[in-house]
């Protein structure tokens, strides 16, 4: 289009050439007249402007149309109660009027009453609820040439509280919700197979990074982005729009909106239920605790808040029999940043099973606790420490280290937390690994004096997992013990 304006410059300046040529009076005398010609051509036709009181409680709508012989605009303009709500939106149009009327200025010699100038400015609301809307404003400017050009801008207002909504508020623009929202948005893309070959992920990337400019509209159901023409994609494309459902975004939402919109948010974000690996120091001084056969109603709650009290984590191997009953607490050890171990699911000796029944034992626990926890155990404590080659294949298998122990409190037959700390003083060295059991009310009480006192000679309690990370190079399912004295 403006190529096709230049060109007809140069045309303009050779005639112009002509002209001088054939005589300066006779020019000077021309363009005088074309003047005022043109001052009596630009006159206003009609000007409408309209407001009327929108089917959306607290909003109006005012619309105004001009009419020119040389162009005609039409614009949408919602007006809300307070000023303040107004003034971005107004700002917006009239850049767009700005635009547009010295785009007809400069193109004015080729405009004419059979081919005038346009502007339309329409608006698309979308009620998100009572009082929050957004407004999608589509501008479609043609100033001359063979295409218009329409630009998208959009704003979310909420006319109860007088505020214009920024994405933010909708919701948490971290690392994570970017990334999430960049694979869905590519998902939602690929279903258009049409616009999708057009699509540049180089551009993509660079609209998206700068999460200022996105423009984007809310309703009850979706998050809508809004892409011009060119900005993330081949000119064939056109300008595209993709719905986001919310739904798959709720673990990102604003808790506010989510709750106004009444989304379901994820009952837990899984993301949260399992705790990233510290990356430990070889020269640490460490301890890992274990617990075994849990979870129980009575007991794990109770070491579960000891260990809070000390800021420690530890591993529970569980068994997938108890993790049916108490899904809840499993959930629970997750949230609070302890490691989830496999202990079989009914606590055989696995040496004495049957290929299958390991697979149940071992595979099948692993299940049930990642539907919890959203991740599947890497540890596996057989029952009675028993192992053979069966058990280390079934392991490897599964991606699971053995995990046995070094330092036994044998809590389950002295019941008594005084000897469980003396056993466990006696024993301890840095890398241990202790075991317990989360079903003896003893082993709760022997806890409080056991963090303590590790705690002052310099021991940090971390789990399984990290102080296997200690361990370079090793076989996965080679049968871990943690050291001793
Ligand atoms: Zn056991």
């Amino acid at each position: 289009m403006f190529k096709r304006v230049r060109w007809s410059r140069v045309a303009i300046i050779i005639i112009f050439i002509t002209i001088i040529s054939i005589g300066m009076n006779y020019f000077i005398e021309k363009q005088s007249e074309a003047v005022v010609q043109e001052q009596e051509e630009d006159e206003i036709i009609s000007s409408v402007e309209e407001t009327t009181l929108s089917e959306f409680p607290g909003l109006q709508l005012r619309t105004a149309t001009t009419e020119s012989n040389k162009f005609t605009t039409s614009l949408s303009i919602p007006v809300a109660e307070n000023a303040e709500l107004n003034e971005p939106i107004q700002q917006w149009i009239t850049e767009q009027k700005v635009a547009f009327d010295a785009e007809t200025k400069e193109n004015d010699e080729w405009l004419s009453l059979e081919n005038r100038a346009h502007l339309n400015i329409q608006l698309e609301t979308k009620k998100v609820t009572e009082h929050i809307y957004s407004l999608v404003f589509s501008a479609y400017s043609y100033t001359g040439g063979a295409n218009g050009v329409t630009t998208v801008q959009t704003f979310t207002i909420d006319v109860e509280n007088n505020r214009l909504l920024q994405l933010g508020d909708v919701i948490e623009l971290n690392d994570d919700a970017l990334a999430d929202i960049r694979k869905l948005l590519l998902e939602e893309l690929e279903k258009d197979a049409k616009t999708f070959i057009y699509v540049v992920e180089k551009y993509l990337d660079e609209a998206l990074s700068n999460t200022e400019g996105w423009k984007w509209s809310l309703s009850k159901k979706s998050l809508t982005l809004y892409f011009d023409e060119y900005e993330i994609a081949a000119g064939a494309a056109g300008k595209i729009k993709v719905k986001l459902p919310l739904e798959q975004l709720n673990s990102f939402l604003n808790e506010k909106i989510a709750n106004e919109l009444k989304i379901p948010m994820k009952e837990e974000k899984q993301e949260q239920l399992t705790h990233e690996f510290r990356e430990l120091d070889s020269k640490g001084k460490y301890v890992a605790l274990t617990f075994d056969d849990g979870p129980s109603a009575k007991v794990t709650p109770q070491v579960l808040a000891i260990l809070k009290k000390y800021g420690a984590r530890a591993t529970f191997f569980m068994l997938g029999s108890q993790v049916d009953y108490y899904p809840d607490l499993v959930k629970q050890v997750a949230m609070e940043g302890h490691e989830i171990g496999n202990h079989s699911n009914s606590h055989p000796d696995l040496t004495k099973l049957s290929g299958q029944q390991l697979k149940q034992q071992i595979a099948g626990t692993n299940k049930k606790i990642k539907e919890l926890v959203g991740k599947e155990p890497t540890a596996l404590r057989p029952p009675y420490g028993a192992f053979n080659d069966h058990v280390k294949a079934a392991a490897q298998e599964n991606n699971m280290s053995i995990v046995l122990w070094s330092v036994d409190s044998v809590d389950w037959k002295n019941r008594n937390a005084k000897t469980i700390n003396q056993i466990i003083q006696r024993d301890v060295a840095s890398g241990s690994v202790v075991l317990m059991h989360d079903i003896h009310p003893t082993t709760a009480d022997a806890l409080p004096e056991l963090l303590a006192g590790l705690q002052k000679e310099g021991y940090e309690f971390v789990t399984v997992s990290e102080l296997l990370s200690l361990e370079k190079d090793r076989e996965v399912a080679k049968p871990y013990y943690g050291k001793a004295k």
